[in-house]
Order: C-alpha cells, then sequence, then structure tokens
C-alpha cells in the first residue's frame, strides 16, 4: 500500500517558521524516511529568542520539521486562522523512542547530566527492551572532548538522536553537524530530567489550562528572567493584528 504523503505549510509566528500538520509524529518517520534531519520545538521563549538571536532564527529556519511544542505558538498559529494541536517535544521524542523500539532504530541520547543519564539507560533499558541503545553521553563534557565524541557518535549511525543540551545550545550543536549526520536529531531540553524522574512535567490538569509554564517557574524559580519572553511575545502577537 502507497504511504500517505503529509505535506505540512510552514507558517511563519512572528518571523518564526512552524510547520501546521496533522500529525507530528508521521511527519518525523517520513522525515527519516528520506534521510533523516533537524526537528526543531519552537515555543513562545525560543521564537523570541530566535527574533534576537539571528544564528538561532537561522537554525530554526533550516531545520526539517518544526513543530508547535508550546500553547503561546499554538495560539499564535489560532490567530492566524490555522487550528493545530500543541505537539509537545518532550511527547514526540517519546512516541520516537517507542517507534525506534518497535522498528529497530539505532538511537543515541547526548546531554543531561552525568547522574541523569546513567539513570535514564537504566529507565529505558527496563521500559522500552527493544530499544537499540547504540550511543550516549552526558553533557558536561569539556571543549576538548567535544570533536571525540562527535566522530563516535556519527560512527555509531543512528538512525534517532536526543539531545538535552538545552535551548540554544542543542540547536545550534545539531546544525553544526549537518552534512555529516543521517537520521533524526531532535532538541529535547529537559526532558532527559523528566524521564529520569529529577523533574516533573506539570500535572494534567495545569497542561489543559495551558499554564505549564507557571509549574515550571515554581519547580524552577531562576527562570523567571528567562519566561519574561512570554508576555513579551504575547503582546508582539496581538499588536501584530492590530
Ligand atoms: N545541560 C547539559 N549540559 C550543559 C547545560 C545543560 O547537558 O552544559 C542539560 C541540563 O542538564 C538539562 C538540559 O540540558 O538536562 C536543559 O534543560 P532545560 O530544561 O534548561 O532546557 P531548555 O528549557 O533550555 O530547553
Amino acid at each position: 500500500m502507497a504511504a500517505i504523503e503529509t505535506a505540512p505549510q510552514r507558517v511563519p509566528v512572528l518571523g518564526v517558521g512552524v510547520d501546521v500538520s496533522s500529525d507530528v509524529l508521521a511527519e518525523a518517520i517520513a522525515l527519516h524516511g528520506r534521510g533523516g534531519g533537524q526537528i526543531v520545538t519552537l515555543n513562545a521563549e525560543m521564537t523570541m529568542a530566535a527574533r534576537q538571536q539571528p544564528e538561532l532564527g537561522a537554525v530554526i529556519a533550516g531545520a526539517d520539521l518544526v513543530i508547535p511544542d508550546g500553547a503561546g505558538v499554538v495560539w499564535a498559529l489560532g490567530r492566524q486562522g490555522y487550528r493545530v494541536r500543541r505537539a509537545p517535544g518532550i511527547e514526540l521524542a517519546r512516541q520516537l523512542l517507542d517507534h525506534a523500539a518497535c522498528h529497530g532504530w539505532r538511537v543515541a541520547l547526548v546531554g543531561a547530566s552525568p547522574g541523569v543519564m546513567d539513570t535514564l539507560v537504566q529507565r529505558l533499558g527496563r521500559e522500552l527492551p527493544g530499544l537499540r541503545l547504540v550511543w550516549s553521553s552526558h553533557g558536561y563534557r569539556s571543549g576538548a572532548e567535544w570533536p571525540d565524541l562527535e566522530r563516535e557518535l556519527l560512527d555509531a549511525r543512528p538512525d534517532l538522536v536526543l539531545v538535552a543540551l538545552g535551548v540554544p545550545r542543542q540547536e545550534t550543536w545539531i546544525r553544526s553537524l549537518s552534512g555529516r549526520r543521517r537520521g533524526l536529531w531532535m532538541g529535547v531540553g529537559g526532558s532527559f530530567d523528566v524521564w529520569a524522574g529529577t523533574k516533573k512535567r506539570a500535572p494534567v490538569w495545569m497542561r489543559a489550562l495551558q499554564i505549564e509554564w507557571l509549574y515550571r517557574l515554581v519547580q524552577e524559580p531562576s527562570r523567571w528572567r528567562r519566561m519574561l519572553a512570554l508576555p513579551e511575545f504575547a503582546i508582539a502577537v496581538l499588536r501584530q493584528r492590530g
């Protein structure tokens, strides 16, 4: 049976392109079938950062799949007439791990603290026994170690690489390997901390009320300065239409 081709449309939110699609998992799997590429999970904070940091803006523009990770981005798309479901990166990443385990994909994990990475590798081994984890490294290596690590990682020929180094480093690092990498490469922020159990995701009712950001702020008060980008994003979106 022929595969159904889905063609996401890239729509700008404050000048930063995001792909409008009904099924981000299908898009990601199709991208893997085309040889792979970079997946970016866009939220309001990252959109504002991209407007101020041309390097990050260029990385997002050059990404192969940009998914609407944040409620703010979904809201901004809605104001332009695009009704999309929010696609949290942590959920797509987990679905890709499940898919990888079922289809024999070679998986690599990069980032988070050494303790979190150890716990994560053990947990994934238990939770996804079919997972072919071919390479992993925590994210607190010295600058001098990275070239060798990159070579090792590329030599492991992964189908899926999840990268938890924080925004924008994870995105720019993935970009820096383009031309040498194949497979899907995705920045996942704090997902490893959540999967390892050291951080919690907001409860479902808070997610439903679109206030996951508030939960994050209470858990990590040091993020308050970064989070000023959220009202700035809302004001910029409202002004655009006014
Ligand atoms: N991290 C890392 N190396 C660093 C800095 C951060 O591996 O030099 C990890 C950190 O331990 C955490 C993730 O990157 O697991 C970033 O998580 P955060 O929730 O801050 O993500 P963001 O909101 O920046 O996407």
